[in-house]
């Protein structure tokens, strides 16, 4: 069996590109570039809130860093920098091996260096810290929006959260219908070069962790302003289309998690800008509604009724 030290150096203590001083020491020392902010932001993954026990290790050290890279995706900084807290039960090397594979490979796609963490026995729980940079003043924040921006959403939602309903037996998904959608939910791609494009472009912007009406909701809140999208345009995925009338894949597509998408909002004077950035993501971004006044996202469905959103999003708590 591997010691705690032999388990950091086989699988985690990697070479750095941009860090001082990383595993080894007591912390680790970052240069922040002069003129810019450290932005920073964490998540924790636990089993059986997170994830199914059964999910590959090499999606989970993926998705462990892409739900990370997604936060940091939404403020338009440039993620550099990862620490890794993780407990599990036991040191099992094949796990291990393909859990830093995953963790690794979106690590050097995106140019961050694991720079230390800290290991224990415990139940399988799994926790990143990120860090990144962005010039002073320029963050893309939650309390931006303004009464008659364009609300905009890149990529399509519902996908990653109608395989959890058929994972937990609520929708019945087959074929390359349900490898699509558990290959969203597995390994979400983090929007990281839209976020960076979309700063002096976009006045707010969150990504889709909990789902589109929550998340678009947090906007809503911090900017003290209400939304109205429209339910026919909110973009879903080709293979998603035929069941978009069914209940739990409407219920997906406005209230599931997990598509790490962005939501922003922009004045309207910038639709080209956006259109042009669409081009150049090679990302589609779909405009579904407006900022108005009030406090509340509201979906308009059919004949402009607007639709009874029961669950807003997910909540650990309720
Ligand atoms: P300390 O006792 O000071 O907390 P540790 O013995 O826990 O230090 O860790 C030794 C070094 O290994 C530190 O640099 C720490 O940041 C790093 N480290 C520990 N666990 C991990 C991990 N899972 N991933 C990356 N680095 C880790
Ligand atoms: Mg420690």
């Amino acid at each position: 069996m591997l010691s705690e030290f032999e388990l950091i150096a086989r699988y985690f203590d990697r070479p750095t590109r941009h860090t001082v001083l990383g595993i080894g020491d007591d912390a680790a020392l970052l240069a922040v570039t002069p003129g810019y902010e450290l932005v920073s932001s964490t998540d924790v993954m636990v089993e059986g809130a997170h994830f199914f026990p059964a999910v590959e290790p090499d999606s989970l050290g993926h998705k462990a860093l892409a739900i990370n890279l997604s936060d940091l995706a939404a403020m338009g900084a440039t993620p550099k920098w990862a620490m890794l807290a993780l407990t599990i039960p036991k040191a099992d090397e094949a796990w291990l091996e393909g859990f830093a594979r995953g963790f690794f490979a979106l690590a050097a796609e995106h140019d961050v260096d694991l720079i230390g963490g800290d290991t224990a026995r415990g139940p399988r729980n799994i926790c990143v810290q990120i860090m990144g940079e962005i010039p002073q003043g320029r963050a893309l924040r939650r309390d931006g929006a303004k009464v008659g921006d364009d609300v905009w959403v890149s990529g399509h939602v519902g996908d990653a959260a109608a395989a959890v309903a058929h994972l937990k037996g609520d929708l019945r998904l087959r074929g390359s219908l349900l490898a699509h959608c558990l290959a969203r939910l597995d390994r979400p791609a983090p929007r990281v070069a839209l976020g960076r494009m979309l700063v002096g472009v976009a006045n707010s912007a969150i990504d889709i962790s909990d789902g589109l009406v929550a998340d678009l909701g947090h906007i809503c809140e911090r900017s003290g302003v209400g939304a109205a999208i429209e339910f026919a345009v909110i973009p879903c995925s080709a293979e998603l289309m035929p069941l978009r009338g069914h209940a739990q894949v409407t219920r997906a597509i406005l209230s599931g998690g997990d598509d790490y998408e962005l939501c922003f909002t922009a004045v309207a004077g910038r639709r080209s800008a956006i259109e042009a950035l669409s081009g150049q993501a090679g990302l589609a971004l779909t405009r579904i509604g407006r900022i108005v006044a009030g406090n509340e996202v509201v979906v308009v469905g059919q004949a402009g009724k607007p639709m009874s959103v029961k669950d807003g999003g997910f909540d650990h708590f309720r």
